[in-house]
């Protein structure tokens, strides 16, 4: 999130300085009236996903990225529907999913888990958020940032005549992880609990777990089916048969970290063969590697 928080303030210096290069805006219909945002600059992307329920006279909105692009985020909202916003859901609490919540919050509710509350309400340690190793102190929210409805376990919404269900999955990106399920339109909304060509990140220090993700995406997989969609917070989407692959190849890693670890030896010289091609730059298989052992 480092690197993207330095592109962030080139964005804004830009912006300023020129009052023209704006990013672009780019929405993808993913079903019916549902529309993944993605913010690129210069061809990059920048920051995490925004999706989109466009209901019959309001909107439901999913994460609020970094609050410099406002107001020009929300008017890129024009290039589908001029409704308003009813509700807004933070998946959890890293700030590239919610800083833009005090604009968002300004004209529909927000709402997130529990934990999302109490980590946004005080001050947070972000490790390895932008790049490996990369550390990063966050201070707490003003009120006018903070989730105003709050829920536990799960919480259903109705918008219009559609049910929204909004589930807890504690201990898997964070401990804060909420999914949001539109099964009307077989779209589960996984936000970072999904990175479909990558290795998944367990946010280790707030309450993530390797494990975790693996549990949760096996509990969605077995009570979905495969007209389902998934959609990643970062990257685009996945299908039912993508996820018990991606579920396979956490597997397959622990399998391997499990084979080749012991508390004498250097995580360093475990071997991902038959998964490699799975790691990035913010996870590579060092830090995988690193992330599973934190899990076990
Ligand atoms: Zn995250």
């Amino acid at each position: 999130m480092l690197k993207k928080l330095t592109l962030l303030f080139l964005l804004i210096n830009l912006i300023s300085a020129q009052q023209q290069q704006l990013p672009d805006f780019k929405f993808q219909k993913i079903k019916d009236n549902f529309y993944l945002l993605q913010v690129f600059i210069d061809g990059n992307k920048l920051g995490a996903n925004i999706g989109i329920y466009v209901g019959e006279s309001e909107l439901l909105v999913i994460d609020t990225h970094f609050a410099g692009l406002y107001p020009w985020l929300r008017n890129s909202f024009k290039q589908i529907t001029d409704k308003k916003i009813k509700y807004t859901i933070n998946t959890h609490w890293h700030p590239d999913h919610n800083s833009g919540n005090s604009f968002m919050g300004e004209e529909g509710i927000i709402i997130a888990q529990q934990n999302v509350l109490e980590r946004l309400s005080s001050p947070q340690i972000g490790v390895g958020l932008g790049k490996p190793g990369a550390r990063a102190e966050f201070p707490a929210r003003p009120f006018s940032d903070l989730p105003k409805i709050t829920f536990q376990e799960s919480l259903d919404l109705l918008i219009d005549s559609s049910k929204v269900r909004l589930r807890h999955f504690p201990n898997a990106h964070t401990d804060g992880d909420c999914a949001v399920f539109f099964d009307d339109l077989k779209i589960v909304y996984l936000s970072d609990l999904y990175w479909p060509d990558e290795y998944p990140f367990a946010d280790v220090y707030t309450g993530g777990n390797v494990i975790g993700i693996r549990n949760t995406l096996q509990d969605i997989v077995d009570e979905t089916d495969d007209d389902y969609i998934f959609i990643s917070g970062h990257q685009t989407t996945g299908s039912h048969t993508d996820l018990i692959n991606y579920i396979a190849m956490i597997d397959k890693s622990v399998e391997l970290v499990k084979s080749q670890w012991n508390t004498d030896s250097d995580y360093s010289s475990i071997k991902m063969d038959g998964v490699t091609q799975w790691s990035s730059d913010l996870v590579p298989d060092s830090v995988w590697v690193r992330m599973i052992i934190n899990s076990l």
